[in-house]
């Protein structure tokens, strides 16, 4: 019947057009290729896992012995320094961040080596007994200022998978939004399902501070998308064995689900706390440290001053429940971005904006360049939008659009320049025609 027939996969949810191949079962259900393909890795890895090969199962010898489970090798230590100098590759200024999550990551790698591999134990000497922690990190910072693209940056340097969730999605176990396991859904999913791979990413959850407890939520309804949030990454965080239902969304008891152990994850959380300078400044936080105490129209306090001045209490104001901040040990202040910040961003970084649209011209033949005057203005514009760096590569796509638009119809070699005017609207990108060639004489 065709009103039976799947229009999406029951598993993960893509619709038919998507999925390279819709297998459909009864009553329109169906099972996209992708989803055949990893319950097929997940069944392999079972039997491996049970003691029983693979080949035996499907008939094979029934004496061959198990292969012992290959242990994932140790991660390769980058010292701090060096990651500190890749992190400058990509990452305009934040350098307290970028020593603060150098020394993190270190810690943490070495930590996890630590606990699967003997060898280090003769370099431990008397300490061998003693268990290192888990030092997950805590960014604030503006939004579009570089904390997603510093935990980003450090998982590919590292080659561990890194996934990005948004803790406002997150609720309760129990209520409608997602489990706090889909995070490391996402996790495994960045890993190719590999648990042992996934068990030693990166996850970055964004939006933080927005799952503040609510003050008022104490006498009628739970604090579902709040501390409850809260209470449940704790355990993630610390390091839990959970179980993640394989479509995401909600678990429900008939679902089989994979574990994955969370000990080894590292947990990078960031968010902006809006006023947190205040809140230290009225706290006497400042004055005590010698800053003159901020009034309402006084200039707020640097990333510095925060980082100096910080207490947990601030965080608590906002909502954090102690536990939480506990797990979060580590903690850094990055600086909103200012106009040079967002003019060495459109240029310097490896993959710099400037730098991609240059090369997406020169893929077809042609040349672009900005003036000094348009990267000014194109920084002037993305610090009206407010939101950090992230305005300037809207700014410029839509300033390029009409140009890209008309590219291949465009004089072989032409040069295309981006001038302020340009960049401000006033008139169009200026174009010449390529020089003639020279004739070699
Ligand atoms: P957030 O702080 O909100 O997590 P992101 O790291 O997602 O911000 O930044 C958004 C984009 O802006 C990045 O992909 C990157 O292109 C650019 N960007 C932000 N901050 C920086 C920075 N400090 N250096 C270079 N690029 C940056």
């Amino acid at each position: 019947m065709a009103g039976d027939r799947a229009e999406s996969c029951s598993f993960c949810g893509k619709p038919a057009a998507q999925a390279g191949k819709l297998i459909a079962g009864p009553a329109g259900v169906g099972i996209c290729d992708a989803c055949v393909s990893t319950c097929g890795r997940l069944l392999d890895r079972e039997k491996t896992r049970d003691g029983k090969p693979a080949a035996s199962a499907a008939g094979g010898p029934a004496m061959q012995e198990a292969p012992a489970k290959q242990p994932l090798a140790p991660i390769k230590l980058i010292p701090p320094t060096k990651l500190r100098l890749e992190l400058d590759a990509h990452v305009i200024g934040q350098a307290h961040a970028k020593k603060v999550l150098s020394v993190a990551v270190f810690n943490h790698y070495k930590r996890l080596n630590d606990r699967h591999t003997q060898a280090t134990a003769a370099q431990a000497g008397d300490l061998a007994d003693v268990e290192l922690d888990k030092s997950n990190v805590l960014l604030i910072g503006p939004t579009g200022t570089g904390k997603t693209l510093l935990a980003r940056s450090l998982a590919r340097m590292l080659d561990v998978p890194f996934a990005i969730a948004d803790a406002t999605t997150l609720t309760e176990a129990g209520y409608v939004g997602d489990d706090v396991e889909t995070v490391i859904l996402r996790l495994l999913q960045a890993a190719d399902m590999d648990i042992e791979r996934a068990q030693r990413g990166i996850v970055f959850i964004d939006e933080i501070d927005k799952i503040g407890r609510k003050s008022d939520s104490a006498s009628i309804t739970r604090d579902v998308s709040g501390e409850g949030v809260q209470q449940a990454l704790l355990k993630l965080l610390e390091g839990t064995v959970c179980n993640v239902p394989p479509a995401g969304g909600r678990k429900h008891p008939e679902q089989q689900c994979i574990r994955v152990d969370t000990s080894d994850i590292l947990f990078i959380c960031g968010g902006a706390f809006a006023g947190l300078d205040r809140i230290i400044a009225r706290r006497g936080g400042a004055k005590s440290l010698g800053f003159v105490p901020p009034r309402n129209d006084a200039p707020s306090l640097s990333a510095e001053q925060i980082i100096a001045g910080l207490q947990p209490e601030d965080l608590f104001s906002f909502g954090m429940i102690p536990e939480f901040v506990g797990r979060l040990p580590v903690i850094s202040v990055l600086e909103p971005l200012d106009r040079e910040a967002l003019i060495r961003i459109l240029t310097e970084p490896r993959n710099a904006a400037t730098k991609q649209y240059r090369k997406l011209f020169a893929l077809s033949g042609m040349t672009l360049e900005f003036s000094r005057e348009a990267l000014e203005a194109a920084a002037d514009k993305a610090l009206a939008l407010g939101t950090g760096a992230r305005g300037l590569r809207s700014v410029l796509e839509g300033v390029l659009l009409e140009t890209m638009y008309a590219l291949p119809e465009a004089a072989p070699g032409s040069k295309f320049t981006v001038t302020a005017e340009a960049i401000r609207g006033e008139k169009p990108v200026s174009v010449s025609a390529a020089a003639p060639k020279k004739k070699a004489s």
